[in-house]
């Protein structure tokens, strides 16, 4: 998934996307709350890391306006700021949850795991299509009993049609789901994990079906129908 982290310090910044990077999201830095509200404004994050001392606008500030402009993105507050008024506010304000400096990463991973699982599941742990299974925040795949073996980018390409089965994904949409600001995917890239992904997924009766000029569904094919 693609996470957006707003944190001004580099050191603890460079831990915080080393661990987002470990887990297999995609990564977005900014230093600043202004950036911080034009990346929001800009992009479709899954997760937004929240530093409330940033520069210029406070993180508190950004959270209100992410809020107001109705986005409910999850976010997990990180601070140095441990008085309870401070996470009463927070919390009252929108935050999915918050920790307060210094912390482990481990305990960093395993709240921002909480947070994803909780967002993509709505209750439910897994998506299922055809003969697919999908663990979303465990980031693995199933055809029936079979463990998939995935790339971390072929694992982001299929969770990223995954969450619009059904519905067309334009390789715009591909590509920033796949992709932070550092990286850069060529369209042949896409292609190769498009290929490889197709050809991991016979047997799961699903295809990948191209919308020529358009972009890609995701569906069932009852009769194990291959990609086209
Ligand atoms: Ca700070």
């Amino acid at each position: 998934m693609r996470v957006l982290v707003a944190e001004d310090d580099p050191a603890i910044a460079a831990g915080l996307c080393a661990a987002l990077r470990e887990s297999g999201h995609s990564v977005d830095r900014v230093e600043s709350g202004r950036q911080a509200d034009h990346a929001l404004s800009d992009h479709a994050y899954s997760l937004l890391v929240l530093d409330l001392g940033l520069p210029g606008l406070d993180g508190t500030e950004v959270l209100q306006r992410l809020r107001q402009r109705g986005d409910q993105l999850s976010v997990l507050v990180v601070t140095a700021r441990d008085g309870v008024a401070d996470r009463v506010r927070v919390l009252d304000l929108g935050a999915d949850d918050y920790l307060v400096k210094p912390f482990a990463l481990t305990e960093f991973s395993a709240r921002t795991r909480a947070l994803l699982r909780r967002r993509a599941s709505h209750g439910a742990p897994e998506m299922h299509l055809g003969h697919l299974r999908l663990d979303l925040p465990g980031r693995r795949a199933w055809v029936d009993a079979r463990s998939l073996e995935l790339t971390a980018r072929e694992f982001s390409l299929l969770e990223a049609l995954a969450l619009r089965q059904g519905k067309l994904t334009s390789r715009t949409q591909l590509v920033e789901s796949l992709c932070d600001w550092d990286q850069e995917l060529t369209d042949n890239g896409l292609d190769i994990a498009m290929h490889r992904l197709r050809r991991k997924l016979k047997g799961s009766h699903t295809r990948v079906r191209t919308v020529r000029g358009l972009g890609y569904v995701l569906e069932e094919s009852a009769d194990g129908q291959e990609s086209s």
